[in-house]
């Protein structure tokens, strides 16, 4: 998805983290264009459309964007999308990143394989699980979750009972080693049903997480 070696930079901007350990902390957000997964309630199908506007940027561009941000007291840096791993050149973008002193968290889909990302220096990762109302859990790649460690997030999205349930089945099937996340499709299920749920469960070690921005903002809201 990278163009003759140009990264296709749907959007830039600083905000909070929404979701993650970092949650509530100041964030540069580089979005990529592209994703090879089509979940049912994604909120970012915009930047997925083969035709979205989009800037190619070199990894020195982005690099000089970061250098910006850290000049504004930013340190944390996020690479999302759309789907940022199927960016050809993210190896050497998150290695200068890193190399800069940022902290570099990315969030990916769950379909790619993690293993070449993480030898050292290694970045965060903060990586879904699609649970059954995505319509993509199929291409899981579920042996990812071994390579998560405690710096790392699992996040399951739920829209239902049934995703809960589900969700319930994968953490006591791989027992994660990093930090696991339940959070809510917005407007699709009750927060304080997934807390039941929780409790019922005994789920002592999962957080639930609200995407916070959706709270702050107009959650059709882009670039925040
Ligand atoms: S993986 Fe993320 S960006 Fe891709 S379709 Fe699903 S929600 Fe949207």
């Amino acid at each position: 998805m990278t163009v003759g070696g140009w990264f296709r930079l749907a959007e830039h901007f600083v905000s909070i983290n929404g979701e993650g350990q970092r949650a509530g902390e100041l964030a540069l957000f580089l979005r990529f264009a592209g994703c090879d997964l089509n979940c049912s309630w994604c909120d970012t199908k915009w930047a997925n459309r083969p035709d979205v506007l989009c800037t190619a940027a070199s990894v020195s561009d982005l690099c000089g964007i970061a250098d910006e941000a850290w000049s504004a007291g930013v340190r944390n840096v996020t690479l999302t999308g759309g789907e940022p791993l199927l960016q050809e050149g993210i190896r050497e973008l998150i290695t200068t990143l890193l190399g800069m002193g940022l902290r570099v968290e990315i969030e990916t889909n769950g379909a790619e394989d993690l293993a070449p990302f993480t030898g050292e220096p290694r970045p965060v990762f903060t990586m879904d699980y699609k649970l059954p109302s995505s319509g993509m859990e199929r291409f899981m790649k579920a042996e990812n979750i071994r390579l998560l460690g405690e710096n790392d997030t699992l996040k399951m999205v739920c829209a239902s009972r049934k995703d809960l349930e589900r969700a319930y089945t994968v953490i006591t099937e791989h027992r994660p080693k990093c930090r696991v996340y339940l959070s809510p499709v917005f407007g699709m299920i009750e927060p304080a049903d997934m807390v039941e749920f929780m409790k019922e469960k005994g789920l002592g070690d999962v957080r639930l997480q609200l995407q916070l921005h959706k709270f702050i903002w107009d959650p059709q809201e882009r670039g925040v």
